[in-house]
């Protein structure tokens, strides 16, 4: 049976799983066994990027071993790299040059700007260098299609899907924080493919949960429903970081499902959101967005996701990992933690459920800050 391909922009299709390379750096031998792996169960798409270290000369080196046994994933293989927003067309060209040696291949499938975090980038991008650059990898033939990562807002992501100069995106798309998935109607209606990164890891470390996420989400393991969620968003592909043979258990089960909300998905999907409201029921925040802005630029909505998982789902590690990360990580995150309240009360009479918004800030500083952390893909 053909392993199956789903539409990715205008480039080749591609797997239902893309594997990350950023987990099996340690050795020649750890890339190689991981992307057999990944042909075992069908993949044909490689994400990875200069900023993960070896991943890319790793990565030549496994598909050279692998294509010399004559094993070739069904399409090809299709590689998704990177390179970062405001550089020159000189540096661009070079840092091609680059991606291109380190795989040891002469062209590559998807190119991806990485992190049009914020108005400038997407201007680089569009019409600045990055457009010439654009222009001249595809031009040469040495790239096919590109897009673009994003931990910018919802409206910037927005934009940049609505500007024609991009044919896939790859964004953070989590079971937990689902307030992008309307992103991903908008990206797959206008033809652009979407790329889902990290589901597990940063979607609430799901490869490691609290009971009380088991729980909830049972019948299925966490994982598991984060998957099946996902992809029957219609999301073109998620990333699958992989240091380990086992790493690929969950998505083995999935990899011939290209929709997996059925019945039962349905319900556990149900009972998962419900676990958290019954937890907290006078103050669970619905992510729903009406009290903003705030005059002093909280991030109000994102705080109160953060005390949603400690105390909705117990993912005590995760929420005080990424609470700690704020203000440390640029605009890769955000800048300001709920200690930025003044309490002047402006967001309270706009909050649908009467959330006392300046209090659960308060609650919510109290109860996650800690030692501070780097964010792992710096
Ligand atoms: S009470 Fe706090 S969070 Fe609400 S608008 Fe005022 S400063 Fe912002
Ligand atoms: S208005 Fe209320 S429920 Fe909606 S995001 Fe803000 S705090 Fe949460």
């Amino acid at each position: 049976m053909k392993p199956i391909r789903r539409p990715f922009g205008k480039g080749k299709a591609v797997s239902l799983f893309t594997l990350g390379t950023m987990r099996a750096l340690q050795s020649e031998k750890q890339m190689y066994e991981v992307v057999k792996a990944a042909l075992s169960i069908g993949i044909n798409n490689f994400e990875t990027a200069p900023a993960y270290g070896p991943a890319e000369s790793l990565l030549g080196k496994a598909f050279k071993k692998l294509k010399s046994q004559g094993k070739e994933p069904y399409g090809g293989y299709l590689i998704t790299s990177k390179i970062l927003p405001n550089i020159s067309l000189k540096e661009g060209k070079q840092q091609l040059q680059e991606i291109l040696d380190r795989l040891e291949m002469k062209k590559i499938a998807n190119l991806a700007i990485h992190g049009i975090n914020l108005e400038q980038h997407l201007d680089w991008a569009i019409h600045g260098e990055g457009a010439k650059i654009i222009n001249w990898a595809i031009e040469k033939g040495i790239v096919q299609q590109v897009g673009f990562t994003s931990h910018g807002s919802f409206n910037l992501i927005s934009r940049a899907l609505d500007c024609d100069g991009f044919q896939f995106c790859s964004l953070h798309l989590h079971l937990l924080e689902p307030s992008k998935i309307p992103l991903v109607k908008k990206a797959l209606n206008r033809g652009i493919g979407v790329m889902g990164i990290s589901p597990v890891d940063k979607g609430g470390k799901l490869q490691f949960p609290s009971k009380t996420l088991i729980e909830a989400c049972k019948p299925f393991h966490p994982i598991e429903l984060a998957y099946r969620f996902l992809i029957g968003q219609g999301i073109s592909t998620l990333t699958l970081g992989a240091s380990k043979i086992e790493d690929f258990n969950v998505a083995k089960k999935l990899i011939n499902n290209n929709y997996p909300i059925n019945k039962q998905t349905k319900q556990a999907l149900k009972n998962l959101r419900n676990y958290a409201l019954f937890r907290l029921p006078e103050s669970h925040c619905g992510q729903c967005r009406e009290c903003l802005p705030c005059p002093k630029n909280v991030p109000i909505p994102e705080l109160l996701h953060m005390r949603n998982l400690f105390l909705g789902y117990d993912l005590q590690e995760f929420s005080k990992e990424r609470y700690n990360l704020i203000g440390k990580a640029g605009h890769w995150w955000e800048s300001k933690n709920a200690s930025a309240c003044e309490e002047c009360g402006e967001c309270l009479p706009r909050c649908p459920n009467n959330l006392q918004i300046p209090k659960l800030l308060k609650e919510t500083h109290k109860l996650l800050i800690d030692n501070p952390r780097r964010r792992l893909w710096d």
